[in-house]
């Protein structure tokens, strides 16, 4: 089955909140409507940075459904003539792209394409939807076509990005991305475009702002290593003003003073673009301890920019879970104990550890292409390294998502694999994703050459080397600047292996209420989830492109790779003789002998080489571990006809006289879900 093309059935679940948010007060409630209302103003930058095409889709389903009725529309198309397949085909296509916010999946990167023949499909606009009918015939083209450098997002012109214009090469990006570094730009909320119509080609620097500040009215063009380059205002301009009128009400109705100002300067950054009013917001944001009601709004993760540099639009509302926050909190206050057993000396770690706040949440809204378990952020090195972070557990997530709770068997996993991991899975994972976000992405220092000639270090030994440190950070590089595009896979990579390092310490269990009996088959569990999982990332890999399209796919696959280099039959794959099924074996009695000496190993070298920016052997190491041999492409053949779907979730909406709205598990529900919240077209 071509991973382009929408599958038959969709993996739908519903991301209920109901409870945490009936439990709000309303005062509570006003506040977390405002930004919920803000969230989804910003939901079409999503689509634009996805895909030229996918804002324009998002409209055309809005207009599809301007006088019609999700509720009755199935019955309406079959009156109509339609077979009850052809109807789940259309359904299933927009609903996968409202959960995506665009047309490329938020997992993969691939582009979506309907299952739904065009014949079909044209038939549906000229018939059902025949008002939305001159809206369809444009775009039908851009839905259907997968031209080889339409299947993946990335670097032009092998690929496209919603990022950089479609003329841009890679090393023009890399030009202008060295002229960000030195103006002290950053590019989080940056898109960049090439405008060539001239003799001379002009490279446009585009912020995220409402308005164009004052004194960047007439901003010059400079040139840069033979590039003339300039930097504007104004991108997104009308989604932002909306963004901060509901970003004004939040203000108002905010439940604390570090909440108010920490929401005006969100109000000023979206305002006016400056990078720094957003890291303001998140030295607030930091402060703001187990606030009643969660919620952080900017351009945050860069995943998706084939650079790593730009970030995706991003919002969350949420409720705190105070009962299991508290768990989390002890994880917080052993930290530093558990910091001492990571493989690495006291220099590769930060010389203090700032206790951040640790909580449950359960999301009532997150409006980006697809919806993570767990979030540890600022991710701003210079704010992390002063102020510290936060983490957040997605509780309603992992619960609706990773339950395996369903009655078929657990793909690839023997039969006493697929009792264990549907008994503790849940537990697994609330115990890797508290490791991986708090332990993993909070730990490890940046060895760095201040700005006066300095150092944050002295006389560090490389343990790899057994030399002295020969390379480290300088004024003005980040981890994001130096690692690149291949710094997200590395680092998710580096928080992965510590959370499954840390399931194999019972004091973690303990924390998570594991009795004696069962922790280890909870860290048995850690194992099988980690295993399987890098072994079906395969499919996050293009073989023709050479390429991994997930950060974490990329990440889990290494750890299995690493695995299988550590031999004596620790991790082995029972491929069926006719060749169509597979079957994971872990030798559970090797986890302490050979599985966690080789994860130590490898922790220790990723964190290592990142803490010392020793980008030439940390990549050599990296992709070896993420090279797809002969032998994987076959597994990855036999996965791709047996796959299931994502979960994608259906998320809740609010209405203005603050009700909760849950939807049917279908992809109509999907779609009523999506229409109550975006933007509407009409305005
Ligand atoms: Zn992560």
């Amino acid at each position: 089955m071509s991973l382009n093309i929408v599958p038959e059935k969709l993996n739908l679940t519903f991301l209920d909140s109901k409870q945490a948010f009936e439990q709000l007060n309303q005062s509570e409630k006003e506040y977390a409507y405002a930004l919920y209302r803000a969230s989804w103003e910003g939901a079409p930058i999503v689509s634009k940075q996805c895909s030229i095409e996918s804002e324009h889709i998002l409209k055309l389903l809005q207009k599809m459904f301007l006088n019609k009725n999700t509720d009755s529309i199935r019955e309406e198309c079959i009156t109509a003539g339609f077979t009850d397949t052809e109807v789940t085909d259309l359904l299933n296509f927009f609903a996968l792209v409202c959960a995506n916010l665009g047309n490329y999946l938020s997992f993969g990167d691939n582009k979506i394409i309907p299952r739904l023949s065009r014949e079909a499909m044209n038939k549906f606009f000229t018939t059902v939807f025949v008002e939305s009918l001159e809206d369809y015939s444009p775009l039908s083209d851009k839905i259907y076509s997968l031209k080889d450098n339409e299947k993946l997002l990335g670097y032009p012109p092998e690929n496209s990005s919603g990022y950089i214009t479609s003329n841009l090469t890679k090393n023009e990006v890399d030009i202008v991305d060295e002229y960000i570094v030195q103006t002290k730009l950053e590019g989080w909320n940056t898109r960049l475009a090439k405008l060539d119509s001239e003799k001379v080609p002009l490279y446009v620097i585009m912020i995220a702002s409402a308005k164009i500040p004052a004194e960047k009215h007439i901003t010059g063009i400079e040139e840069f290593k033979g590039l003339n380059i300039a930097v504007t205002y104004g991108d997104y301009s009308a989604e932002l003003e909306n963004v901060c009128t509901h970003l004004k009400n939040a203000s108002k109705s905010a439940l604390n003073t570090v909440e108010r100002d920490m929401i005006d300067k969100y109000i000023e950054h979206f305002t006016y673009g400056d990078l720094e009013m957003h890291k303001e917001s998140q030295r607030l944001w930091v402060q703001d301890k187990s606030p009643v009601v969660e919620t952080n709004i900017g351009f945050i993760e860069n995943y998706r920019d084939p650079a790593g540099k730009r970030a995706e639009f991003e919002s969350f509302v949420s409720m705190v879970d105070k009962e299991k926050s508290k768990k989390l909190q002890t994880l917080v206050n052993n930290a530093p104990k558990f910091l001492a057993t990571l493989p690495w000396e006291k220099e590769f770690e930060k010389d203090e550890f700032i206790a951040p706040d640790f909580t449950a949440l359960d999301i009532l809204t997150f409006c980006n292409s697809g919806i993570p378990a767990g979030i540890n952020i600022p991710n701003y090195d210079d704010v992390r390294s002063k102020c510290g972070f936060k983490n957040v557990s997605l509780d309603n997530v992992i619960r609706s998502g990773y339950s395996g709770g369903d009655n078929e068997p657990t793909q690839f996993l023997s039969e006493s694999d697929d009792k264990m991991f549907k008994q503790f899975v849940v537990k697994a994972f609330a115990v890797d994703v508290a490791g991986h976000e708090l332990l993993g992405h909070g730990s490890g220092k940046l060895l760095a050459e201040n700005e006066d000639g300095t150092f944050n270090f002295k006389d560090v030994i490389n343990p790899i080397t057994k030399e002295p440190v020969a390379t480290w950070y300088k004024p003005g590089e980040t981890f994001s600047s130096k690692f690149g595009r291949m710094g997200s896979a590395y680092e998710e990579c580096r928080a992965e292996c510590v959370g499954l390092y840390l399931s194999g310490n019972q004091d973690m269990h303990t924390i998570f209420s594991h009795t004696n009996e069962e922790w280890q088959d909870v860290m048995y569990t850690s194992w099988l989830w980690m295993i399987r999982a890098g072994i079906l990332s395969l499919l996050a890999y293009d073989p023709e492109k050479n390429m991994w399209m997930q950060a974490h796919s990329q990440a889990r696959y290494a750890i299995y790779q690493v695995m299988r280099e550590a031999g004596e039959g620790f991790v082995t794959i029972e491929i069926t003789e006719d060749n169509t099924n597979f079957v994971i074996h872990i030798d559970r009695s090797k986890i302490e002998s050979v599985g966690i000496p080789a994860l130590k190993h490898f922790l220790m070298k990723l964190n290592v080489l990142k803490s010392i920016a020793d980008i030439e052997n940390a990549t050599n190491m990296f992709s070896a571990y993420s090279s797809v041999d002969s032998e994987h492409i076959n597994i990855r053949n036999i996965y791709m006809k047996q796959r299931k779907p994502r979960t994608e979730y259906i998320q809740p909406s609010v209405t203005s006289k603050l009700e909760y709205v849950s939807y049917p598990v279908t992809p109509e529900g999907m779609i009523q879900s999506f229409l109550d919240k975006y933007p509407s077209i009409l305005r």
